[in-house]
């Protein structure tokens, strides 16, 4: 007879799904220790989490990779978080001289740039050309149906692009090969007027992502553009943030990126001990991209519920329009995360600054609160809280 199958765990640290007021019991197995050491907060989500509000987070590191000689990608879409049906996310890497194909797309393309350096291109339907080097801290932005590329530079590149469409996929955008394969020989013969010949090595299918040799300095490949250039990239990380106790904050719409018609965003900053102060959007919902460090948040979706969910560098989190939200640093290191919007503008609306103008006995009658709490609002908004003496855990 067959050995009894022993489901229970043994490892050092056990977190156990037990709130100290002792609801819960011991998870004897099988279970995934390794995920519930990252998601404190969802064993044992706290007291006030209640309702059944849906996944609003994913890890890039649960998505199928594309791998490429040149690079690769994987992407977060509303096949692997449904709720996200405004904006889709990839996570690209290339490697030095690695090419993302000349292409378009239905989608607006807004990209932010975490590692290295690349070249992109892209020419408009006026003819005016781009071709441009980003690096770590820039962001690019294609308005829909403009061709573009992307090439990994010297040290290679790494980036997040953004697409207003849940349930985009980056490998079904128009790509010049795609096309070329799809087109009769002889329709290409008359097109650029060379004999059919000339066609003879073009690839049957598209390349995606393919290796190339990493191209000369900038002005060697310069294209003289008799109808000029167009700017299609800005330094976010070079904008001086609005500051505040606990971190920064570095926004980017329309006002200051023209350009960038239909996407906002914000690069936020939290310290070890900062939050990101209770507030929500009025315009539409958000996507975020963790870039470093831990954290926790909870979203408030009205009629008595809410959830918790612990986040991480790597994470796709997304916040419906209106809810109510906080992002806190709960690790040792600065957490850094994009806010990503289908607007062209960026807003929120302060919990904090809400209450400090409307009247003061209104909402002491609303709270059951005191002068100590409304003494402390602010008609100034801090996008990152932090004060002294508080540290998380406590
Ligand atoms: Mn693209
Ligand atoms: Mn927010």
């Amino acid at each position: 007879m067959a050995k009894p199958i022993n489901f229970k765990v043994t490892f050092d640290e056990v977190p156990e799904p037990i709130r100290q007021d002792g609801a819960g019991a011991t998870d004897p197995g099988p279970r995934d220790i390794l995920r519930a050491l990252e998601n404190p907060d969802m064993l044992v989500p706290p007291i006030t989490d209640a309702g059944t509000v849906p996944n609003l987070r994913f890890s890039f590191s649960d998505t199928n990779m594309i791998l490429k000689h040149g690079g690769w990608s994987r992407q977060i879409t509303s096949r692997e978080l449904p709720i996200a049906t405004t904006l889709a996310g990839v996570n690209m890497r290339l490697t030095p001289g690695g090419v993302r194909e000349l292409h378009w797309h239905k989608q607006v393309e807004w990209s932010f740039m975490t590692v290295g350096r690349a070249r992109i291109t892209a020419v408009d339907q006026n003819g005016l050309n781009f071709i441009a080097d980003v690096g770590v801290g820039d962001l690019w932005y294609f308005p829909p149906g403009i061709p573009h590329s992307i090439q990994g530079l010297e040290e290679g590149c790494e980036f997040l692009l953004v697409f207003d469409a849940g349930d985009f996929s980056d490998l079904d955008t128009f790509t010049i090969t795609d096309w070329f394969a799809h087109t009769p020989k002889e329709v290409l013969s008359a097109n650029f007027g060379v004999p059919i010949s000339a066609f003879e090595d073009i690839p049957t299918q598209q390349k995606y992502i393919f290796q190339a040799e990493v191209p000369g300095p900038l002005e060697s490949v310069a294209i003289p553009d008799p109808f000029g250039t167009r700017n299609f990239t800005h330094n976010l990380l070079g904008q001086t943030p609005i500051t505040s106790p606990g971190g920064s904050v570095r926004i980017v719409d329309s006002t200051n990126f023209p350009v960038s018609e239909q996407i906002a965003a914000a690069l936020v900053e939290i310290v070890p001990g900062g939050m990101r102060e209770l507030h929500w959007h009025p315009n539409n919902d958000e996507w975020q991209y963790v870039l470093t460090g831990t954290g926790r948040m909870t979203a408030f979706a009205a009629d008595g519920t809410a959830r918790t969910f612990d986040i991480r560098a790597g994470d796709v989190g997304y916040m419906p329009f209106c809810y109510g939200h906080y992002i806190q640093n709960t690790g040792t290191e600065t957490l850094w995360y994009l806010e990503v919007f289908k607007s062209n503008r960026y807003a929120d609306i302060s919990l904090t600054q809400w209450m400090a103008l409307v009247p003061d006995q209104l909402v002491r009658d609303n709270l059951n609160v005191g002068s100590e709490l409304m003494n402390a609002l602010r008609k100034e908004k801090w996008p990152v809280v932090r004060f002294p003496g508080y540290t998380y855990g406590t």
